[in-house]
């Protein structure tokens, strides 16, 4: 069984900042991280590696500096490992993003992919489902658990607001997964020292042979039309009443703004 879990390297905060006037994101001095959702859904790959022997691969599109979630990856226990990296690739948002790992992912083998739900900095969730549609595949999004006939069938659990479904999905698929399905397991102190010595493949535009209309900022129809990162508001005024007194300040307060 051939698995490949797209990951991406994030800024190692909740607290990012825009630069105001590129309205992009500031990483310089921001210590990256791999997504906690794509840690979840490696660790998920893993499992299937330990019980069916399967091979995981690993595919990132992002700055050289990519290079270390996928040391990460293989000392964790990863097979294979890709960086697609090209200044062309550069201010993709959701729908060039995945058109870009989606021609990548057609030149591969694949029996499941893999990705996070979400990740913690574009916050879109729209990647997983994206690649599912432009490969034309079956998609399980929310991914709690994952069973594995250890033929073509997976049980898998997805997490709704306040339920969950258990849906079967023939190989080949595509699955979202949470970060909580699972406790990642830590690299290895071998797996570390072996990480350094294994090669990752870099893939550049020419490397994954699509449209220059595609990918990047050419290929992306969100335009930011202004990115900041909003100001700390006043404390604002504490009330310590009971439940009927705090309606009628409440009351008061929308009306005082016009709100109401
Ligand atoms: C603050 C901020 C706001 C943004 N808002 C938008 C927006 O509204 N619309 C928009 O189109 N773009 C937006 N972007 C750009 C968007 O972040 C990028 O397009 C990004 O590459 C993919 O979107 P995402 O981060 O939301 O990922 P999500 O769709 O949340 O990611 C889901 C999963 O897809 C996989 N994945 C995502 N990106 C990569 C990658 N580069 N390499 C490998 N796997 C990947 C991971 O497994 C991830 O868990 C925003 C970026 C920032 C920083």
């Amino acid at each position: 069984m051939n698995i490949i879990v797209c990951v991406k390297q994030v800024p190692n905060t909740t607290e990012i900042k825009i630069n105001p006037t590129t309205g992009t994101l500031i990483r310089d001095g921001v210590a990256s991280i791999m997504n906690p959702d794509d840690k979840g859904g490696l660790e998920e790959a893993l499992k299937l590696k330990d019980r069916y022997n399967a091979h995981v691969t690993v595919i990132t599109m992002g700055l050289p500096q990519a290079e270390d979630i996928l040391r990460e990856a293989f000392a964790m226990g990863a097979d294979r490992a890709i960086l697609i990296t090209d200044r062309k690739l550069g201010g993709a948002d959701t729908l060039a993003t995945s058109n870009t790992l989606a021609a990548a992912l057609r030149q591969l083998e694949f029996d499941l992919i893999i990705t996070g739900r979400q990740a913690i900095d574009g916050d879109t969730a729209q990647v997983g489902p994206q690649i599912a549609e432009h490969l034309d595949l079956p998609q399980v999004t929310y991914l709690e658990n994952l069973e594995y006939d250890g033929k073509k069938t997976f049980t898998i659990k997805k997490s709704m607001e306040d339920s969950y479904q258990i849906l079967e999905v023939d190989a080949p698929c595509v699955v979202t997964v949470l970060a909580s399905a699972n406790k990642a397991r830590y690299m290895s102190v071998r797996g570390i020292v072996e990480a350094y010595d294994k090669e990752i493949e870099i893939w550049g535009f020419e490397r994954i042979g699509i449209d220059e209309e595609k990918v990047g900022l050419k290929g992306s129809p969100t335009k930011v039309h202004k990115a900041f990162t909003r100001g700390v508001k006043a404390a604002g005024e504490m009330f310590e009443t009971d439940a009927e007194e705090s309606v009628g300040i409440i009351m008061s307060k929308l009306k005082e703004k016009y709100i109401i």
